[in-house]
């Protein structure tokens, strides 16, 4: 008897359906104060007192004042609930997606989506029913209405045992009993893991957890859940091949079956007691409980509990001889048989299907993910490339900062050594050689034009005497000194040098002749009257001045030098300290 399970599942639909109604008691509000509210007890009464819902549904729709956006999807969800009880399942179907797909409440499109589910179930649309109940499994994270919670997986659980994933739906059950809804006890979660326990062939007659189901149910006041589990625990008997136990308890809960007037119970009871009379001997008993059960169903029903009654049948008649009955029983079972294995066979081709789709829309969405990731480690380097990019840039930069400032200092190197090598060390003026280039050069450019210059030629007196007297150190000091106050008489275009010990030139351009006298004669009264500060005192010195006039002498430098040097020599031999042009043979210009 392997599908012995399937009996009782209608039944566990229903009741997971009707979990809101079983719970409640009702009172509908008079007039529509608070169309909220209303919509609630509307809710609540729709199976307990289904009359009553019909006109508070009625009277929502014509009297209710503006409803929110809100409350008009409720209202079409129980429209929806009200127009699948009357059996028009399509359009029950299309108004409950229109909530799904529409209404934005996340509770109300897990009921919707629970009925809908329930709806595909049992007008055999499983692929569609699979599919949403993988939408519905995947949004629960979402569901924190604790009854809407309970209610869709109640209907999970059921549809998982439909499709033969008893595993599932045992997880299913179990998250039942972890969210408890205020009211409800354990005989309902209990009742959806038996059931797929006993249809995965895990149960036996004397499992505790049987018992304690049974137990809890009729504790709880639930004799219709408790009567499912006693059903499978009669039948687990027979299987057993303890008829003699499963007749007891099938008699035993035949009043309470008979009293709630389950359809599907009435039915399941009368074939357990066919089957178990059969295999007590008694046909007699067989026949008649198994014509009660085809006296129960529709003539174009195709389902377990009558393919089990006409093989049963056919076995009794085939004992009996009667051939015509056997044969009718036969092909009958035949039918049943083929068309419930149809039936099984759509069931699981559809949840593998349904799984092969989500399968594969997994895989697309890791695809995607993988593109993605690829895209971004792209991303990231070509962030890397840019930055590695951006650091030679700045290397390069700091390179060629370094070999610039590399290249001024060379330059600064290359200027001090220039200057260097035109100055003296001493006094820092020109030394011989830059001032002679540089006078050529200026006398040059004088020549052209035909301007005047003056050449001063200047010795210190006795200035080896100043150094054996006060030191070397004094004379140095004298040195400078003198430079010191020349500079003080010149312009910035003169051009002065020392020429020798203590000889110093003056090319002093664009002058005449008494400017150059008037010049000199400052520079040597300025020597004259400013003595230095020696070891052993102040040191007095003086010096003798020759000049010579491009006027009288000409642009050559060396003819210019010549004629002031003579003048000096003059100056010398008449006396020191005085100033000599090249125009006078023995002039005297006499501090
Ligand atoms: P006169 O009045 O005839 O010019 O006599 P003088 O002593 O100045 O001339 P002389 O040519 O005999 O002496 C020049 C001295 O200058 C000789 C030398 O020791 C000194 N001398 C040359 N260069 C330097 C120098 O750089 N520093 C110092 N302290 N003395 C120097
Ligand atoms: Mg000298
Ligand atoms: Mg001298």
């Amino acid at each position: 008897m392997p599908q012995r399970w399937r009996r009782y599942w209608p039944w566990l639909a229903s009741a997971g359906l009707a979990l809101c109604v079983l719970a409640e008691a009702v009172h509908a509000a008079p007039e529509i104060a608070d169309p909220g509210a209303f919509l609630e007890q509307t809710e609540r009464v729709r199976t307990s007192d289904h009359p009553r819902f019909v006109l508070m549904l009625e009277q929502m729709r014509s009297e209710a004042p503006q409803l929110t956006s809100g409350q008009r999807w409720y209202l079409r969800y129980l429209e929806a609930w009200q127009t699948a009880f009357e059996g028009d399942a399509p359009k029950a179907n299309s108004m409950l997606r229109d909530v799904i797909d529409h209404s934005g409440d996340i509770t109300l499109k897990a009921k919707a989506s629970a009925l809908l589910m329930h709806n595909l179930g049992i007008s055999n649309h499983y692929e569609e029913a699979f599919t949403l109940a993988n939408q519905l499994a995947s949004e629960l994270p979402e569901v924190t209405d604790k009854l809407t919670r309970f209610t869709v997986l109640a209907n999970l659980s059921q549809l998982m045992v439909y499709a033969g994933q008893t595993d599932l739906a045992i997880k299913y059950a179990r998250m039942m009993e972890d969210t408890l809804p205020p009211g409800e006890t354990l005989c309902n979660p209990l009742s959806m893991e038996l059931s797929a326990l006993d249809k995965s062939n895990r149960l036996t007659s004397s499992s505790p957890m049987l018992q304690e189901g049974i137990d809890t149910c009729l504790a709880a006041g639930q004799p219709v859940f408790a009567n499912t589990l006693r059903l499978i625990k009669s039948s687990l008997y027979l299987n057993e091949g303890q008829p003699t136990k499963a007749l007891d308890l099938l008699k035993r809960i035949l009043p309470s079956i008979t009293a709630s007037r389950y359809y599907s119970h009435m039915r399941g009871v009368q074939e357990q007691l066919a089957l178990t009379y059969e295999k007590l001997g008694e046909d007699n008993n067989a026949r008649k409980a198994a014509l009660a059960v085809l006296a129960m169903s529709e003539p174009d029903e195709i389902s377990e509990w009558l393919r089990e009654t006409y093989d049963l049948l056919y076995r009794i008649e085939k004992k009996r001889g009667n051939l015509n009955a056997t044969l009718t029983y036969y092909e009958l079972y035949a039918a049943q048989d083929k068309g419930y294995l149809d039936d099984i066979s759509a069931r699981s081709l559809a949840y593998a299907a349904v799984q092969q789709h989500v399968l594969a829309q997994k895989l697309e969405t890791e695809g995607l993910s993988k593109q993605n990731s690829i895209l971004r480690l792209q991303q990231a380097l070509d962030t890397k490339a840019v930055e590695t990019s951006r650091l030679y840039i700045i290397l390069l930069l700091l390179v060629l900062v370094s070999i610039f400032f590399w290249l001024l200092r060379i330059k600064r190197s290359q200027l001090r050594f220039k200057m260097l090598s035109h100055h003296d060390g001493l006094t820092g003026i020109f030394n011989h050689q830059h001032f002679v280039s540089e006078a050529e050069r200026t006398l040059r450019g004088l020549e052209k034009r035909q301007g005047s210059a003056c050449l001063i030629s200047i010795d210190l007196d006795h200035f080896k005497q100043i150094n054996d007297t006060h030191g070397h150190a004094t004379g140095d000091v004298v040195l400078k000194h003198t430079v010191a106050l020349c500079q003080r008489q010149l312009r910035p275009t003169d051009l002065f040098g020392r020429l020798g010990g203590e000889e110093f030139g003056i090319l002093l351009p664009e002058c005449t002749l008494d400017q150059g006298m008037a010049i000199a004669d400052r520079i040597r009264t300025a020597i004259e009257a400013t003595p230095v500060n020696g070891e052993g005192g102040l040191v007095a010195f003086s010096a003798s001045i020759g000049l010579a006039s491009t006027d009288t002498s000409g642009y050559e430098l060396q003819h210019l030098r010549k004629e002031a040097d003579a003048a000096l020599y003059r100056a010398k031999r008449t006396g020191r300290n005085r100033v000599m042009s090249d125009t006078e043979s023995e002039g005297l210009v006499k501090a």
